[in-house]
């Protein structure tokens, strides 16, 4: 059995090192390529990710797992060698579900439908793109098809992104999430509204990759496996265990968008770079889900990152790298404004409170669309109607509104969001058993100490890759049912106390 296992591990490597080759190329396409050739290098984008789909899909692959499969009682049951069979079941099964010639097709559709988005976004005209994401919705749903075991046609998308989770399981946490974060935004938006306007001064690009790339080097960053470049929309990717890369991007007046970019990139990176080594090219060398993953980036860049622990530590250091900007700032007024909660019309610029409510509308409506009980036509005005009562804002077009995120403009409907808000579920569920083990984190942390966390974090989260699925990965250091429970009272001290509140 252990030559069959090798035998299985070899063939996966070639796969996986021709995915690894294919993400090279996208980010250099997203950093340093230039625009001219962006045509062949789809072509050979494509190339890669067939011929890795044919060799880890190819019949002997399919034998290899069938035969380890039924002999798996030879390995012990938590051990690597077990979880990396079971892992390669499973991808192997998923990957072969949908037959090749979809898979081209689904591709195609999705590349001619951004297109379309990216037109349809600049003039502000969303009849440009609905036929398309007509369509995409109809793949969404024949995608679904092809695994009848599922309850809900969004569990086989969700499944892609987040293992095992349903929409039975993530429906009534969020609907208990949006009960207390409507009146929790609400009894803060009556209050007074902090100053954050000094936020807003001039801050050189350098100063600001400086401070950033210090902070992110302090909680762990390896810069020897890493490296960090500038990119229109931030991202993190991997080429193997210890070559982990981030990106950024930089508004020279804006003290705080692009660090809070880089410590969540890097808290993704984190992850990555501290995978055990073991599993390098392995079926089990990636983070277990997207919840998971978001779990870390939030971590670093909420919960630590927006925490005045960490800035009685970092102030007076951004004070230093930022001329005269903060000068009469005092370190509570800044950790009013980085923590200033508005309801607003775009995710990606939303607070930590507010994000939530923006990622439960689009999970209501991705459900929605694929129950049937909305149509592709009626998707702006339903957008807009949850805005004004979730969040009690309502975007004047469609470019703020249902075309703002390119989510569904590449890609089906469904499974792409719940992960973002999972991640902040998560977040607060990991940081406080983290505390529980380890109770001096924050003392450590207003030293500019992040070891403890991040040991912790090694040891009980990044080391093991994929080899557990996220819900059996969290009840191994916790035994709370999973709930909104920890979450909440996190939001409600942080922001009590921020605020005033009752
Ligand atoms: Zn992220």
């Amino acid at each position: 059995m252990k030559d069959k296992l090798n035998k299985l591990k070899s063939l996966l490597l070639e796969s996986h090192d021709l995915t690894m080759v294919a993400s090279l190329l996208n980010w250099d396409q997203n950093t340093y390529m230039p625009t001219g050739g962006a045509e062949a290098r789809g072509r050979q984008r494509a190339l890669l990710s067939r011929i890795s789909q044919e060799k880890s899909t190819s019949p002997e692959v399919g034998k290899l797992i069938d035969e380890l499969v039924t002999n798996i009682d030879y390995f012990d049951e938590d051990s690597n060698e077990a979880r990396m069979i079971l892992k390669a079941k499973r991808d192997y099964d998923r990957a072969v579900r949908i037959p090749p010639p979809l898979i081209a097709e689904l591709f195609a559709h999705f590349s001619k439908t951004f297109q379309a988005w990216m037109q349809a976004k600049s003039s502000n005209d969303f009849s440009l793109v609905a036929p398309m994401l007509e369509k995409t919705l109809q793949y969404s749903l024949k995608i679904a098809e092809f695994f009848p075991e599922m309850d809900h046609p969004a569990d086989a998308l969700i499944d892609q992104f987040d293992p095992g989770m349903t929409v039975a399981q993530i429906k009534p946490l969020f609907a208990n999430l949006r009960k207390e974060l409507v009146p929790l935004v609400q009894n803060i938006t009556n209050r007074e509204i902090p100053n954050d306007r000094f936020l807003k001064l001039y801050f050189s690009k350098d100063d600001q990759i400086n401070f950033g790339e210090r902070v992110i080097m302090d909680i762990g960053y390896d810069f020897s496996r890493g490296r960090q470049d500038l990119a229109p929309h931030p991202f993190t990717t991997k080429f193997s265990i210890d070559d982990v890369r981030i990106t950024t991007r930089v508004n020279e007046n804006d003290l705080i968008d692009a660090f809070f970019s880089t410590v969540h990139e890097a808290g993704h990176a984190l992850y990555e770079q501290n995978i055990s080594k073991e599993f390098e090219g392995t079926p089990l060398d990636r983070g277990t889900s997207s919840g998971i993953h978001e779990s870390s980036s939030r971590l670093w860049e909420n919960v630590v990152g927006r925490s005045y622990e960490f800035w009685r530590h970092y102030y007076p250091i951004l004070q230093e790298y930022s001329g005269d900007n903060l000068a009469t700032v005092s370190l509570d007024e800044f950790y009013r404004a980085i923590n200033k909660v508005t309801p607003s019309l775009i995710r990606t610029d939303a607070d930590e409170v507010t994000y939530n409510l923006h990622v439960l509308i689009r999970f209501g409506l991705e459900l929605d669309l694929l129950e049937g009980k909305l149509t592709i036509s009626e998707l702006p005005k339903a957008w807009n109607d949850r805005y004004e009562e979730y969040l009690g804002v309502r975007p004047d077009n469609d470019t703020l509104g249902v075309m703002q995120d390119i989510h569904w403009f590449s890609g089906p409907i469904g499974g792409a969001f719940q992960g973002y808000t999972l991640g902040n579920i998560f977040s607060a569920l990991i940081y406080s058993s983290a505390l529980k083990a380890s109770p001096g984190i924050p003392k450590e942390m207003e030293k500019g100490n992040f070891e403890p966390l991040r040991n912790w974090l090694s040891d009980n989260v990044y080391q093991f890759g994929s080899k557990y699925p996220p819900i059996e990965l969290l009840k191994r250091f916790s035994d709370e049912p999973l709930s909104i429970k920890p979450y909440m009272k996190y939001l409600n001290n942080k922001y009590k106390s921020l605020y005033n509140l009752k």
